[in-house]
This record gives structure tokens, sequence and C-alpha cells, in this order.
């Protein structure tokens, strides 16, 4: 016999149950233990989601017993009696998991109308229309989420009564008109199930759980774990509430408010509410609701007392909170509270102002604001002269804010296929749902027709980061024919048009972009990051304006200059090829000397734009068939130039082609072959810090870098050409200078080994986009066409290109890090993959004790974020 408890009453739970209970089911316990006007009920929990998959998807006996009984003492709570024939309890079903999935998941409301119910709802409330609109929208919506027929063939039925009666909207349509709704909608779930709309409530109610439990695994919540770092295995828990009603005519309603501006941060209370409606008209944005502040006027005493509980709960979570509440015929309920989400500015703003109002300190604040969403502030925003001859074709609300200018593209689908086409595309929709999420990703920006400032598009924007114009009644879309109109013209698939998400406004053409800077809110509170974190911030760049970028963004210096990019420019890369080409050491000699006062120029550059930050530069690494010509033509022209035959020029080409380039002749393997271009560099990498040094009175001390190294001789034999050439340049330049030789830790050879690799190098990189690639056996460049398949197979929840996969590849860069310290406990570690610019993969780092992450210019500001929250959470000496 099973003696866990999977189902929890309300009165039973706390805020600190969130990862039983979920989000929403433990708010909605603490509400209740608050004294907080909230409608009861019970919380089935994230344990009994995690057990419903391992038994097959399905609802154990002993959980479908514990819901029972919590239905009884719900029961006893409200007095009210499922299936009752007198006064029946009605109940919403919603998911609600450890983070807010918003519109992720399914929810079911008015579950318990029957065809008795329906009657006594009429007369207890004396209100039968309200009793049959109940009645109707629970039938549609459960054949809709739990049985998954399809939703339009009720709102086909719907339009069709309505037409029949010449009404405009649904509360047009008498109780009489419902009544026949409902037999309608009756007739369509018959035909589609083969048998009646189940009348038993508790039937009712167990075949919405497992409805909601099974969208925890649907393609869009899966999608939506994935770009948000969810793990799944948590589940979701389900929440079983007594309805309140909000469509109970002039003194009810409905409405979602944030205590502070979510999109600006401004401390006043935003929200929209709708009067006499249900809940989902206002999140669906199925009927543009109105500004809260109109429910002073219609409901005063409501509106007090829900500002007063509002300030209660965003003082006791110490954070600006995200309300639903019901009105029903002038009492007021909370039927939710959360952490609002909010756009990046808000973030900012709301954090250095919680600090400055004392309700929290500098710590708690780093932690209000999601590294990833800074992304959205270091993004182009409009050029000036640009906008101001732009026309504006039409006006929404700001949404979310940003710039976006793109192609339009009328769904999710064609959005894809054209942003992988390599274009920037706007998503324009009548109105979004979850559906479009994939869509919603890949646009540039989001334009909808429909829908208030808490619609799903806007919140998923904001989440997202993403620009968004909401609710533009000025344009017509025509979704089938793809293009809408505004202003008098149309706009066809295909054509540019810009977004601004800051003040609503749609223009019809393409609009330039400007770079963003870090100021104000943003100013001060990545400052307090700075003061808090233990972690380096470091960039990788390669050219001067990428450093000079990233030491705007707080960059401390480079972590990782890839210098086979500086050779492809046209003008080197004629004496690129020559070496590559060359058929003994002199002919390679006589190229390399023609690339050393360019390679040296690169170098001076780069010092300057970090005006004397660190500087680590990594030897040539990838294999040298990549610089030259693949096509006949190409290669005659290029065997002209050489002065060599094209037969000649072609055979060499071939001989330099491998099976398999990535696990080829590259990295120090090419020093070597031919140590005289690890020879050129080391010459050019310490020429120009002596040259810097002496002209701006820096001390730079370069840091050379021995990429793809396996066994500590590669190592030495490299080292060993670079300190020659460093030696004989310094003492023939009378000047000073500190340099270090160290080595990326790239293969896992390397990595096991690190132990004797120390011996060797004076600091270790992590190079964790091969380190990856080699401990999984993935090619980076082509892992990307199955993976998808893993995720589909729940073999994988992310790409280990994008998340360190802490438990292999993590092991192995920590079993490094103990060995390289053991032979050297001062050795300078730090990582330059693509992970350095991942928030959990910045957390990582952190918790294994590296100097510093490298990561490219725009993900500077997010590893700072990532690395003071990194040392909030769990802090270091
Ligand atoms: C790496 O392998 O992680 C790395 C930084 O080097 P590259 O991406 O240039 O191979
Ligand atoms: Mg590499």
């Amino acid at each position: 016999m099973e003696s866990i408890k999977y189902v929890y009453l309300f009165k039973e739970g706390n805020a600190t149950m969130r990862n039983l209970l979920g989000g929403k089911g433990a708010n909605l316990a603490e509400m209740t233990n608050l004294g907080i006007p909230v409608p009861q009920g019970f919380t089935v929990s994230t344990e009994a989601c995690v057990k419903y998959y391992k038994d097959g998807k399905a609802i154990s006996d002993n959980i479908k017993e514990q819901i029972y009984e919590a239905l009884s003492e719900l029961e006893k709570i409200t007095g009210k009696e499922f299936g009752s024939v007198e006064n029946p309890l009605l109940v919403s079903v919603r998911s609600g998991a450890r983070v807010s999935m918003p519109g992720m998941m399914d929810t079911i409301l008015n579950l318990g109308l029957n065809d008795q119910a329906v009657v006594a709802l009429g007369k207890l409330t004396d209100n039968e229309r309200f009793a049959y609109d109940s009645y109707r929208r629970f039938i549609q919506m459960f054949s809709d989420v739990v049985m998954g027929i399809d939703k339009r063939k009720f709102e086909d039925v719907l339009d069709e009564v309505k037409g029949e009666i010449g009404a405009k909207f649904d509360t047009d349509l008498t109780a009489g008109d419902l009544k026949e709704v409902v037999r309608k909608y009756k007739i369509i779930y018959k035909k589609e199930m083969g048998e009646d709309f189940p009348q038993e409530p508790k039937v009712q109610l167990i075949e919405a759980i497992d409805a909601v439990f099974r969208s925890w695994d649907n393609p869009r919540a899966i999608v939506y774990r994935r770009l948000n770092d969810i793990p799944g295995d948590w589940g979701t828990a389900v929440n079983i509430q007594s309805m309140v009603f909000g469509n109970m005519g002039q003194t009810s309603g409905t409405g979602v408010a944030f205590t502070r501006n979510p999109a600006t941060g401004d401390k006043e209370m935003f929200g929209e509410y709708l009067i006499n409606a249900q809940g989902e008209d206002v999140v669906a944005g199925i009927r543009t609701p109105q500004s809260i502040l109109r429910l002073k006027e219609d409901l005063p005493e409501c509106y007090e007392e829900f500002l007063a509980i509002a300030d209660r709960l965003e003082k006791h979570y110490r954070d600006m909170q995200d309300m639903e509440f019901t009105i029903e015929q002038g009492k007021l309920y909370f039927l939710q509270t959360r952490s609002g989400k909010r756009t990046a500015q808000a973030a900012l703003k709301i954090a250095v102002d919680l600090v400055s109002e004392g309700l929290v300190d500098k710590k708690e604040a780093m932690l209000k604001v999601d590294p990833k969403q800074l992304d959205t502030l270091l993004h182009p925003t409009f050029d000036k002269e640009e906008l101001k001859n732009a026309k504006v074709i039409a006006k929404g609300l700001p949404a979310s804010p940003g710039a976006a200018c793109g192609k339009v593209y009328f769904n999710a689908e064609d959005a894809k296929t054209h942003s992988e086409l390599g274009e920037k595309v706007v998503l324009v929709r009548a109105e979004t749902s979850p559906e479009d999420i994939e869509g919603m990703v890949v646009a540039e920006g989001i334009l909808t027709v429909r829908g208030g400032m808490t619609s799903h598009a806007a919140v998923v924007a904001r989440g997202m980061g993403r620009c968004c114009v909401a609710g533009c009644g000025d344009i017509k879309v025509n979704e089938k024919a793809k293009n809408f109109e505004a202003n008098g013209e149309i706009y066809n698939e295909g054509d540019y048009i810009s977004l601004d998400g800051s003040t609503g406004f749609v223009y019809g053409l393409a609009i330039k972009t400007v770079e963003p800077e870090i100021s104000g809110h943003f100013g001060t509170f990545m400052s307090w990051a700075d003061e808090i974190r233990k972690l380096k911030v470091r960039t990788n760049a390669d050219t001067p304006r990428d450093a000079a970028q990233a030491v705007k963004f707080g960059a401390e210096g480079i972590g990782l200059c890839r210098t086979e990019h500086m050779f492809f420019d046209e003008e080197r890369i004629f004496a690129v090829r020559e070496m590559i080409v060359a058929e003994n050491e002199d002919q390679r000699r006589g190229a390399l000397e023609k690339l050393l006062p360019m390679q040296r120029e690169d170098f001076v550059n780069i010092y300057e734009a970090m005006e004397g930050r660190a500087v680590t530069i990594r030897l040539l690494d990838p294999p040298l068939h990549e610089f030259l010509p693949t096509e006949d033509e190409d290669i005659e022209e290029l065997a002209k130039d050489l002065g060599i035959s094209f037969q000649n020029l072609r055979f060499k080409i071939e001989s330099l082609k491998e099976f398999n380039p990535m696990m080829g002749h590259r990295g120090c393997r090419l020093s070597i072959s031919y140590p005289e271009i690890a020879e050129m560099q080391g010459r050019a990498i310490i020429e120009a810090a002596i040259e810097v040094n002496k002209r701006k009175g820096y001390n730079i001390v370069p840091e050379i870098m021995i990429p793809l190294v396996g066994e500590v001789k590669e190592l030495g034999f490299v080292k060993n050409v670079v300190v020659s050439v460093a030696e004989e340049v310094i003492r023939n330049s009378n000047a000073e200078l500190d340099y270090k030789v160290g080595t990326m830790i790239e293969v896992p050879r390397a990595a096991l080994t690190a132990d004797e690799i120390a011996k060797e190098a004076e600091f270790f990189s992590f190079g964790t986009n091969d380190l990856t690639q080699m401990t999984f056996g993935f090619s980076r460049d082509d892992a990307g066409k199955f993976l998808n398949n893993y995720y589909d197979k729940k073999i994988y929840e992310f790409d280990p290109f994008q998340k360190l996969d802490q438990d292999g590849v993590g092991k192995l860069v920590e079993m490094a890090v103990k060995l390289g310290k053991s032979t050297k406990d001062d050795l300078k570690i730090g990582i330059c993959g693509e992970h350095g610019g991942d928030p959990s993969s910045v957390e990582f780092s952190h918790a294994i004790g590296l100097d510093y992450v490298s990561c490219s210019p725009y993900r500077v500001p997010v590893a700072r974020l990532a690395a003071a929250q990194a040392q909030v959470k769990n802090p270091r000496q």
C-alpha cells in the first residue's frame, strides 16, 4: 500500500512547497493562509504527474482515491456538492508547473456541469442565461482540451446560431439560444466520440486531470521547456478550484493585473479587466479588455480592496506580482498570484527600485532579472534619422519593447521556413495561440490584430524579449490570402515592415537599426552584479570592432582571439594560399614573411581596442583546406597567380582533403608539421605587444594559446617554438615583456592527462565546443540535423553545444581542473566555448572554481549577471 500523499487541500500547503505543488498551487495555498479571499480547492502534486508518466500515462487508484477524498472535503468547505441538482459544485482544472509556462498547458473551466446541474445553477443564480452560457463553454473546452475535438466545429455552430438570430456578440444570445447551442454541441460530441457527453462529474474530473498531465508533454510545452531550461522530469501539478463566476452580470467581472507596469517597470497598478466575462476571455485575447482603472468607476469598493491585497502580496513576495481575479456579484476573489513576467527594461527598473524601497538587498535583486532577458537590451533600436521619415501605417498596443524589421509571414510555419533560409521575419496574426510558439521564437517581432497587453502574444513575447505590437485593430489581416491591409495599402507575404514594440507603431518599410548602450538602471544594476560576482568575464573577439563592443558591454579581457578569421581577408588570402601550397620550408617562410606585418598589425589593433586588458591569442586552428578554392575555375585562377600548373595545384588541393577534417590536420598538429607558422604568429604577438606597451604605456601580458592539444609532448614541442622566437624578439627589442603560453583543453585526452599537460601550460582554457564534439562523438556541424529526433524521443532535452552537458563533458572539465591544479595550484583556468555565455554553464563554471568565462560580445552582460547570480546562490571565496 502506498502512503505517499499526492493531493493537498489549499489550506494544507504553503509557498515553500513550489516543487511539489507547482507555482500556482503553492501560491494559492499561501494566499489561503494569509486570509486572502481565494476560491478553495486542492492540488494534485507534481509527483503525481511524474508517477502518471511512470505508470504509462495512467492515474493510479490510490491517487484517484486521494482526489475523491479531497473533493469531499471541498464539498464540505463550500457547502456545495459535485453533481448536485440543488447546489452543484463547479470547478476549474488548471495546470501549474514549478515555474510558470503561460498558455503552454491546458485549462478546463466550469467542470461539474451536466444536464441537471445546469438547471440547478440557473435557478440558484436566477440566471438561466448564465447557466447555459457556462455549460456551452464547458462542453466546448472539455471536448477540445480533453478529447481533442477540433474547436472550430463548435465555433461554427455558435456562429451559425448567432447568424440565425442576427446576433453580433455572444452576449446577444438569450438563454433559449444558448440551450440550442448546447443541444447542437452535444450532437457534435456524440458524433466525434461515439458516445454521449459525460454526465458524471467525477468522470469529467479524472479525464480533465489526465488531460492536464498529458499536456505537460505536448509539443509546444516541450519547445517552451527547451527554450527556458525547464527539465522534462519536473512534471506539472493540477489545481482543482471551486469556480467563481465573472459572467454573472454587470456586478461581475474578471481580470489580470500587475502590481507594476510589466513593460516599463513603473510603479503603478497595471491591468485589464472585462465586465461580465470569464477569465479565458481576457487571457486568450478574444475580447479586447478595459483598463483596470475603469474598475474604480464600475465597482469602487472592489477596486479599493483589490489594491490593498495587491500591495500586501507584493510586499509579502518581495516582487512584482501578476494576479488573476474574479468578481462574482460584487465579491472579489483572487484566483492566482505569481511573480510577473516583465520586459528586460522593466525587470531592471523593478530590481533597482525594490532595492531603493528597501524591500530587497542587492544580492536578492540579482535574482529578479533573467540573464537571458538582457539580450533584448543589447540589440539595436531604430536609426533616428530613418525613423523621422518613416510613415506610421498603423498603431497597436506597445506589448513588448524593441525594434524589429523583417519580412511579413502569416503563420508560424512560414515564419520558420523563411527564417531558416536566413530571412528576418515578422509574424503577423489575427491573434496568437500557444501553437504559434515556434513562429514567435524565430520572428524578429510579432504583430497581432486582437488581444490586449495581457494576451497570449504579449505575455509570451515579453518572456522571450521579442518585440510585439498587439491589439492592432488598424490592420485587416487575411490569413488565407497571406496579406494585410493598412492605411489603404495591401502588404503581401514577403514585404518588409518594421515594428516598434515600445510605441506600438507599425511602419510599412524596412528601417535601419542602431547599436544599444548600457546606461541608467541597466548600468546601475550591472555595477552591482560586478561587485558581487567572483567569476571574471572575458570575450571571444577576433576584430578590433568586436573587441571594442565587448569592452562597452563590460568584458574584462579577451579569452579567445581566433587568428584564422584574420586570414580570410581579401588582401592576405593569397599569401595564406601561397603558404599552404608551398613545396618546401623556404617557400613557406617566404609566404609567412608577407603575412607577418599584417598579422602584427591585427594584434596591435586588438591590443589597442582592449586598452591594456588581458588578451589570449590562439594559434592557427582549422584544417588548411578551408582556405583553398574548390571550384575548377577558381583553382585555375589561383594556379595562374601562383605561377604553377592547374594540374599541380589541383593535385595539391586533393591531397589536403580529409575524410574527417575536424579530427584531422588542424590545431597544434599544423604547428608540429610546419613550426614556422607558430613561429610567425608568436613573433607577431610579441612584437605587437612590445610596440603597444611602448606607445601606450600599457603592461600587456600576451597569452599565447595552443589549440587541440591531446598529449603533453605536442604542447611541449609547439611551446618551445613559441618561446624561442619570443625570447629572441624580446632580446632584440631591448624591452621587457611578460608573456604566457597555455593550452586549450578540448580533446578528451587532454582533460584526462591534465596533470601532465599542466607541466607545460601556464593556463588552461576549455574549448567546450570541440570537447563536446569529441566527447559525444557528435559532429558540431551536423548534430543539428538529428538532435531534433533526440528531443522527440526524449533522449536529450537540450542541445549540448549550447548548454554544457554537466554529467559527461562537465565531468571531464571538473576532472581536468583538479588534475591541472594538482600540478600547479595557481593555474589560471577559463572556458571559451559557446557555453561561456550560457547562464547554466556559467553557474557550473563558477561552482567548479574557474577564473573566467569567455563569450561573444553580446553575451558578456548575460554572463556578468549569471556569474553574480551564481555567487548569490552558491557563494565562493
Ligand atoms: C572550442 O572548441 O570550444 C573553441 C572555443 O574553439 P573553436 O570553436 O574555434 O573550435
Ligand atoms: Mg576548438
